[in-house]
């Protein structure tokens, strides 16, 4: 076997092995690498339970030699864990240079570089380009010229990252020797990034303005997994499929002469009886929607796009054909209490109606514009910011280290204030147990 030059690792915080699914993002970024040339090996996810996780990454990074160069890939909510890690066996790894990139360190690469002198590169948002230039120069090429990179070159600290734009995942196969593990589903991406900019979502700061790479390259996907795999049940990870009715015809159109099921985010604008039914035939089994809140006015505070009414219009519809789940998330500083308390009535009524919900607290991720817009107003309750992660029964202790030491890098742990925001917690806790 090749001696690898770089390993990656899957810094995210999964429940376990088994529910771990594939990360299609450390996929691309294998593909790019090995593309050009680069000796990878097997990435390594880390297991075992979530209080767990920082011990685990600490054995990987003490006893996983292979490869000069880490790139790990991490969530907002697995940074501190990953850090502490890092720090923790900084000794033992000092011949070996340390990229971090992933959702994670979106808008923190400077912040991550100045206050974690181990870091050796920071990449923010899609990284296949950026992982094959820093690869390449840390082994004698050129200078990185990746607009989301930024690079510790001796005692600077290089670049001042933007969202990436490359279109390089467009041809790679993402899929070689990741844990398919005889799974009967995969995740397929039709595109990446949004054209809106919605105060409460970081899609199109991470992944920049909607890419969507040709349907006949996507549908190849599909066919190759459907022959070197048996997959007959996809995932259409996209943010939102098609984002047109025109392209979500197209794409029916093609998945209709071919046996196979799907689910999918839809945009609710797009959608009416008709579509619905059309998507049923061509194999679409589920679809989530984002409905954020039963108020329009906090959609609209929020530049949710579609009215609500219509967003409850197209929720009917695909109930008629398939199931159906909806997002909703509260919490915010401009949603008053009788605005939660129909949140939570229509949340009611929808399953009632027998559609699936799911419902968080709006969690503060670097990147989104409401985030940035109550930047340093952030609360830290150690015990509220576990129902803010859904993660833990308690953030462990290794986390909250970190997270009070520098608040301004671990957002995502915070709350925004909110005069109303314990007496949501309590009556959102009652309604959970009664509904
Ligand atoms: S919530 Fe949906 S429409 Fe709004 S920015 Fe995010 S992905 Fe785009």
């Amino acid at each position: 076997m090749q001696e690898a030059e770089l390993q990656l690792i899957d810094g995210r915080l999964v429940l376990s092995r088994e529910t771990a699914g594939l990360w299609l993002g450390l996929g691309y970024v294998r593909a790019a690498l090995e593309k050009s040339g680069f000796k990878v090996g097997q990435p390594v996810l880390p297991g075992g339970a979530p209080q767990d996780f920082t011990d685990s990454l600490t054995e990987i990074f003490n006893n996983n030699n292979s490869g000069n160069i880490l790139f790990i890939g991490c969530h907002s909510v697995s940074l501190p864990m990953v850090l502490e890690a890092l720090l923790r066996t900084s000794p033992c790894r000092k011949a070996r240079k340390v990229c971090l990139g992933g959702p994670g360190t979106l808008r923190l690469s400077r912040l991550l570089m100045e206050r974690f002198t181990f870091l050796d590169a920071v990449v923010e948002g899609a990284g296949e380009d950026a992982a094959v230039e820093i690869g390449g120069f840390w082994k004698g090429g050129p200078f990185p010229r990746s607009r989301n990179l930024v690079i510790r070159v001796g005692e600077k600290i290089i670049g001042k990252a933007m969202p990436a734009d490359s279109a390089a995942w467009f041809d790679l196969w993402p899929y070689c020797e990741m844990p398919l593990n005889g799974s009967h589903v995969a995740p397929v991406a039709w595109s990446r990034g949004c054209d809106c900019n919605c105060l409460h979502c970081v899609v199109s700061d991470q992944n920049g303005r909607l890419q969507r790479k040709d349907l006949d390259s996507v549908m190849g996907d599909i066919h190759r997994l459907m022959t070197d795999h048996g997959i007959r049940h996809f995932d259409m990870i996209d943010d939102y499929l098609g984002g047109t009715r025109t392209a979500v015809e197209q794409f029916c159109e093609r998945a209709e002469k071919i046996d196979i099921t799907w689910n999918c985010s839809l945009r609710t604008e797009v959608i009416d009886e008709s579509l619905a039914a059309r998507m049923f035939s061509a194999g679409c089994r589920h679809v989530y929607i984002g409905l954020e809140s039963a108020c329009q006015s906090i959609r609209s505070a929020l530049g949710k796009p579609s009215p609500l009414a219509e967003a409850l219009r197209a929720v009917e519809h695909c109930r008629k054909f398939m199931s159906v789940t909806c997002s909703f998330i509260w919490g915010f500083p401009f949603e008053s209490l009788p605005d939660f308390v129909r949140t939570l009535a229509l949340i009611r009524e929808l399953r009632a109606d027998g559609v699936d919900t799911a419902s968080s607290p709006f969690v503060p991720f670097p990147g989104s514009p409401l985030t940035a817009e109550y930047a340093g107003k952030l609360i830290y309750d150690p015990d509220l910011a576990p129902l803010a992660l859904g993660l833990f029964d308690k953030l462990p202790e290794i986390a909250q280290g970190l997270v009070r030491k520098h608040p301004d890098i671990f957002t995502a742990f915070g709350l925004l204030p909110d005069e109303n925001f314990h007496r949501k917690v309590r009556l959102y806790e009652e309604f959970q147990q009664l509904n």
